[in-house]
């Protein structure tokens, strides 16, 4: 997707602040952080949002939360971590690229799930 935000900082177009890499997924840090850490987890591959998985491309899902679990441990998010995936309008998605957002540093609000 040539317009895409998300497949260009996956390409290297526009920079960002890399926290985890690996064939298929690319995590980096949110530039308006909603949290101490607030780091996003794309599959490398154009999916619009959580509503276009199907079974062909659903492995870019397990991908990453395989990267979500290696981040945590990395990152050292030993006291726990959210995982947010907006979809669509009444969500907010501002980026048409499937994203995850990890947050954490903080203790959260028990509402919204
Ligand atoms: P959404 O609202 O779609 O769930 O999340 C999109 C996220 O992308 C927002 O939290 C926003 O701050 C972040 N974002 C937007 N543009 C950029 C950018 O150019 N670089 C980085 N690192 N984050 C961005
Ligand atoms: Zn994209």
């Amino acid at each position: 997707m040539s317009d895409c935000l998300f497949c260009k900082i996956a390409a290297g177009e526009i920079p960002s602040t890399k926290v985890y890499e690996d064939e298929k997924v690319l995590a980096f840090r949110d530039i308006n952080p909603q949290a101490p850490v607030h780091i996003l987890v794309i599959p490398k591959q154009h999916i619009e949002s959580a509503a276009a998985i199907t079974p062909e491309n659903a492995s870019a899902v397990s991908d990453c939360f395989l990267a979500i679990a290696k981040i945590a441990a990395q990152e050292h998010l030993d006291n726990g971590f959210r995982v947010i995936s907006n979809v669509g309008e009444d969500a907010g998605q501002t980026v048409k690229h499937l994203h995850f957002h990890i947050l954490a540093g903080v203790k959260m609000g028990e509402r919204i799930v």
